[in-house]
């Protein structure tokens, strides 16, 4: 098993020759990157100044878009259409997210708990894939530009802690982006080998490193333990902070500040631009404190400044917690500060002299610094791209699965599993449950392809999971683990949790299918990549509305008499133009009227339910 190349023009396979790009997608910032004349550097914007892009999406009054750093402006002029921090909702659902709501200036749909998020600017309807997929788009510009020819395939970094469907999540923002994802790399790996750390080439083979990583970004803090055994990652242990950054270091400038003018914290709230200001005052102190010791500024009239010693004294809390995390991620790892060979610094906030100095001292010993700490992720990224190109023959390239393995789920949607390109052995798993009351057989479809419905990819078998104890739809617990062992054997296996009812299958998934074939099915995946994503989406939607058009008629049913008929009629009403909506094909005509029949019954709903409860403590015998 290997990877494929395929030429997107001709449509012939290929061993592969042409670019693939190194994409650091992130939080706050990202990047591009590319080997050039065997050195890998990222590409910098039209005019040659810098090689950040915001990661930032505007979206305009006449339904256009932009991204980057026209988009950063916007955050202060018009804050509701504006989004940022997409990262941090990738494959996530609203449970997951609903912590952090107060964090984003935006809208985000609350209407389903388990569904993945939506983001709601203007009327429409946005998933944390579509808007990765626009700054995606933004990257792969940029980079055409600069090589005057068209770029399809992709290497992209997430952070070492990602979950499957945090990883699938990236995966498919690059199909909708017009990528092909080859591989999706953790962050921390990328920042080691753009210092050459674990390429056999720059070491002796048989070496065994254990190094760490260091990343302190705008808003979070990522620090992981990696062994590195002949060219081949481990990840021994991640921590870190989610809500920890350099904007932490800059509203504590902010409060400093407000105290020497003697002005109240309120002010930063009010309707007036001097938050914004102050603050990114506060960030271009913050940065020229890292080379020199003193700023001094006018603001409105007023001398306002800052030593380096007194940034150190806000900023040192903050560190204090980053060492913390790094003791905790040794502790997991089962090691002590004396056996780690070397600690690697990324991200923005890195540079700050006292940050270096507290981890140099913590790890005893000079860190990796050398490399730009924004941008060492993204050249990391392009040379494990040019490592797949097979450009650079003397790095071992690990066996990957070359398509995905998945299941068929409601409405012949393909839920994959075990992507594309994962390293084999592997072993992947997801809960599903019935949909029927008392269903008591479950059929699990195992499929191969990157398309998003099953009938575009390849039945590898199939099987009954039966003697399901009649339970109510939605009750039931039923893990389906797929293995893939060394040779490339798949073995699906599926249990019902609650009673422990248990069956499995073993699938050679290769068996029969040629190079030639799965190639095709590589590059039908990348051509319908943007139509497949359109009838994902709106197949869920109309999925969500069939199961509310039922609970809906289900609740006028049992709840008549508490509703009286101007509420029976608008309910009606609702049902109705939903039930339209779900037969057209325009997904967020569907999700606006599930939104405009949910906000109408959430309060009917609650008067039901207090109803009910009154009622059962009536017939209470006490
Ligand atoms: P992310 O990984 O979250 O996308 P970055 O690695 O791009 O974030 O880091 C952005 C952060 O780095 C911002 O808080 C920015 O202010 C900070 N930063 C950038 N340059 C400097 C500097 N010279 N000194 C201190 N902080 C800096
Ligand atoms: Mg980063």
């Amino acid at each position: 098993m290997a990877t494929i190349g395929i030429n997107l023009k001709e449509g012939t396979l290929e061993q592969t020759q042409d670019v693939i790009v190194g994409i650091d997608l992130g939080t706050t910032n990202s990047l591009v990157a590319y080997m050039k004349g065997g050195q890998a550097v990222c590409v910098k914007d039209a005019q040659g100044k810098g090689t950040l892009v915001p990661s930032i999406v505007h979206f305009t009054d006449n339904e256009g878009f932009i991204v980057g750093d026209e988009a950063k402006i916007k955050l202060v002029t018009d804050p509701g259409n504006t989004i940022y921090s997409v990262k941090r909702l990738m494959g996530k659902s609203f449970r997951d997210v609903q912590d952090m709501e107060g964090f984003f200036g935006y809208k985000i749909l609350d209407d389903d708990a388990e569904a993945l998020v939506k983001i709601r600017v203007r009327n429409r309807f946005y998933t944390p894939i579509e808007l990765s997929a626009l700054i995606l788009k933004e990257l792969k510009t940029r980079i055409e530009g600069e090589l005057n020819a068209p770029v399809s395939k992709a290497v992209i970094t997430v952070p070492a802690y990602f979950n499957d469907n945090q990883r699938q999540a990236t995966r498919d923002a690059g199909k909708l982006a017009g990528l092909d994802v080859l591989r999706i790399v953790n962050e921390p790996t990328a920042a080691a080998l753009a210092y050459g750390i674990g390429n056999p080439a720059q070491a002796s083979a048989d070496m065994v490193e254990t190094i760490a990583v260091y990343d302190l970004g705008g808003g979070t803090f990522d620090i992981s333990i990696l062994r590195i055994e002949n060219g081949i990652f481990e990840v021994l242990s991640t921590n870190g902070d989610t809500f920890l950054g350099g904007d932490d270091f800059d509203q504590a400038i902010v409060h400093f500040w407000l105290e020497q003018l003697n002005i109240e914290k309120k002010i930063l709230t009010e309707e007036n631009k001097f938050g914004q200001r102050i603050r990114l005052l506060a960030e271009k102190a913050k940065k020229a404190l890292s080379t020199s010791d003193l700023f001094e500024h006018e603001l409105d009239g007023k001398r306002i400044s800052l030593t380096r010693s007194e940034f150190e004294n806000l900023i040192e809390p903050f560190v204090g917690r980053t060492i913390e995390c790094c003791k905790n991620a040794l502790r997991d790892a089962g090691l002590t500060p004396e056996n780690i060979d070397k600690v690697v610094m990324v991200g923005g906030s890195t540079r700050v002299p006292l940050v270096k100095k507290s981890v140099s001292a913590f790890f005893e010993r000079p860190v990796f610094d050398s490399l730009d700490p924004d941008e060492v992720v993204a050249l990391g990224a392009a040379i494990q791209a040019d490592v797949l190109a097979g450009n650079q023959k003397d790095v071992l390239l690990l066996d990957v699965t070359p398509l995905s393995l998945g299941i068929e789920t409601v409405g012949g949607l393909m839920d994959v599993i075990i992507p594309r390109n994962s390293k084999i052995p592997t072993k992947a798993g997801r809960q599903y449950t019935t949909s029927v009351d008392g269903q008591k057989n479950l059929k699990i479809s195992v499929y191969q392809g990157e398309r998003d419905l099953v009938e575009h990819n390849r039945k590898l078998g199939e099987f009954i999971l039966s003697g399901i104890p009649p339970m109510p739809a939605g009750l039931p617990k039923i893990d389906i683990q797929f293995i893939l062992n060394a040779d490339g054997i798949l073995t699906v296996r599926a249990r019902e949790l609650r009673s422990n009812l248990e069956q499995q299958i073993d699938i050679r998934p290769t068996y029969g299918i040629s190079e030639e074939e799965m190639g095709m099915m590589l590059l039908d995946s990348i051509q319908n990549a943007q139509s497949d994503m359109q009838i994902r989406g709106l197949l869920e939607a109309r999925n969500e509305a069939n199961n509310t058009l039922l609970s809906g008629d289900k609740f006028l049913k049992q709840n008549a008499d508490m509703l009286d008929e101007t509420e029976k009629a608008t309910i009606n009403a609702l049902l109705t133009a939903l039930r339209e909506a779900a037969s057209g094909s325009d997904k967020d005509v569907i999700h606006l009227a599930l939104e405009e029949l949910n906000t109408y019954t959430a309060p009917l709903a609650h008067r039901a339910m207090d109803k009910t409860i009154r009622e059962a403590m009536k017939g209470k015998k006490v």
